[in-house]
């Protein structure tokens, strides 16, 4: 079978008064994220490890942040469409294997419903999406709570017959 790797990344930072939504899951008493969409950028980064997987450039290509469709935009419902858009060129979604940097929230508790919704939004088993929460051991500005980083590695699988 043939596989492609793709790497994704994403970085916001912590405004107040929003709402933190991390995987399509709300965090209800956490400091939200800057951003033109809903800001999860754990979805953020999931989308652009599949684009770059597909070569299909990124995020920002698909869904700018200086188009008012994009305000406010479920990050969910963007990968749900990215994943057409990757299977509409060959590939189906392998896994995919997230870490995400933060000194909080603590999303251990929260990462089994996480996996749950970014596999519906894909179309596959949670046993295909892998989640992992992690602290900067208080180093730099993620240590220091500016803001949350998500890293993401996702292989696709191309389909047969193409
Ligand atoms: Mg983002």
């Amino acid at each position: 079978m043939r596989m492609r790797i793709g790497f994704g990344y994403d970085s916001h930072r912590f405004e107040k008064g929003r709402r933190l939504v991390l995987g399509g899951v709300e965090f209800p008493g956490e400091d939200g994220l800057a951003g033109h969409s809903d800001a999860d950028v754990l979805t953020h980064a999931v989308i652009d490890a599949l684009l770059g997987a597909a070569a299909l450039g990124d995020i920002g290509s698909h869904f700018p942040d200086t188009d008012e469709r994009w305000k406010g935009a479920d990050s969910v419902a963007m990968l749900a469409s990215v994943v057409k858009e990757v299977r509409a060129a060959g590939y189906a979604v392998g896994n995919v294997d997230a870490t995400v940097v933060c000194e909080r929230p603590k999303i251990g508790s929260a990462v089994d419903i996480v996996r749950q919704r970014l596999a519906t939004a894909m179309g596959v088993g949670k046993g295909r999406v892998s989640v992992k929460g992690k602290t900067n051991e208080g180093m730099d500005d993620v240590g220091a709570r500016v803001g949350i980083v998500v890293h993401c590695v996702a292989l696709l699988e191309e389909l047969r017959g193409r």
